[in-house]
């Protein structure tokens, strides 16, 4: 066994990220020695992220999590990639071995599992999604994973929603003002950043929220939105962003150190913190 773990974040801005304390209580409580450091590129620029990837390879760090805004742009410093990375095109956990550096997407994993435990049984015949970046590719893929029939994509970037359309057969893109939108939905998954504390407000008209769809908001800080505060008061089943933080961080920690977390323990750190 190993006498411990050298894990990073590299990503712009990343000053606030919850990732870290996630990660390193969760190795507390198991008794394993655990080091999360922040590799902000915020002075070197996003086009370093190779640099920093190898350096890391270089000092020691047993895996890295990739965020906003270098999970494509890390893609050609890899040396592979899971099938799961391959997919969405975007990585958000690198792990070093002997054989060099595999990306991973545990946002994919993240989301099924937030699903799967923040909504059980919730149908997904039928599946909106608004937000085709770098969460709405994972969620859409995750969505596809779990047997999705029909995924309608959304984006006020339509060529964007487009082109993630094109990558799923389920998935088809649609206008944002698309009459009747979610009449034959079963959920509603949002993944633009509107409801964050900078972008305040609700991504579609209250009156299109019917009691009986379902709600998932990506967004987690904070992670009682106004889309799922009126979801909420609609009679919709919710689920907020907070569940896949936590299974994507509970994802990483298991492909870097081959340990299982206790999920349930790190929804509650998260809910402290
Ligand atoms: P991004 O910039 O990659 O993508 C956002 C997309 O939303 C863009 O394509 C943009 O054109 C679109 N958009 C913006 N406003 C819109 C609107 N009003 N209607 C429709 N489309 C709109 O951002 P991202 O990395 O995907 O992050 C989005 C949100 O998800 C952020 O709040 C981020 O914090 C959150 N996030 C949460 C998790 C989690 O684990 N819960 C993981 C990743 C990101």
């Amino acid at each position: 066994a190993r006498s411990g773990y050298l894990v990073g974040l590299v990503g712009s801005g990343i000053g606030t990220s919850l990732t870290p304390h996630l990660h390193e209580r969760e190795a507390d409580t198991l008794g394993i020695r655990y080091l999360y450091r922040l590799l902000d590129l915020r002075t070197l620029g996003p086009e370093r992220v190779g640099d920093v990837v190898a350096a890391a390879q270089l000092a020691g760090y047993d895996g890295l999590n990739v965020t906003h805004p270098v999970k494509q742009l890390v893609l050609p410093h890899l040396d592979q990639l899971s099938p799961d990375a391959a997919s969405v095109g975007a990585v958000n956990t690198v792990v070093f071995t002997d054989t060099g550096s595999v990306g991973h997407n545990t946002d994919l994993t993240g989301f099924a599992q937030a699903l799967a435990t923040g909504l059980p049984g919730a149908a997904i015949e039928t599946v909106v999604l608004l937000g085709a970046g770098g969460a709405g590719a994972a969620i859409a893929h995750a969505l596809s994973s779990l047997g999705v029939h029909t995924l309608h994509i959304a984006d006020v970037d339509h060529d964007r929603a487009g082109r993630l359309a094109d990558r799923i057969p389920a998935a088809k893109a649609v206008r944002l003002d698309e009459p009747g939108l979610l009449d034959d939905a079963n959920g509603l998954v949002h993944a633009t950043p509107t409801g964050m504390a900078g972008h305040p407000g609700l991504p579609l008209p209250a009156t299109a929220l019917r009691p009986d769809l379902w709600v998932a908001d990506v967004v987690y800080r904070p992670l009682e939105t106004e889309l799922l505060t009126t979801a909420r008061t609609r009679g919709c089943r919710v689920l907020d962003g907070g569940r896949m933080a936590v299974f994507q961080a509970a994802g990483t920690f298991r492909i870097i150190t081959g340990r299982e977390p206790d999920t349930d323990r790190m929804l509650r750190h998260f809910d402290e913190i």
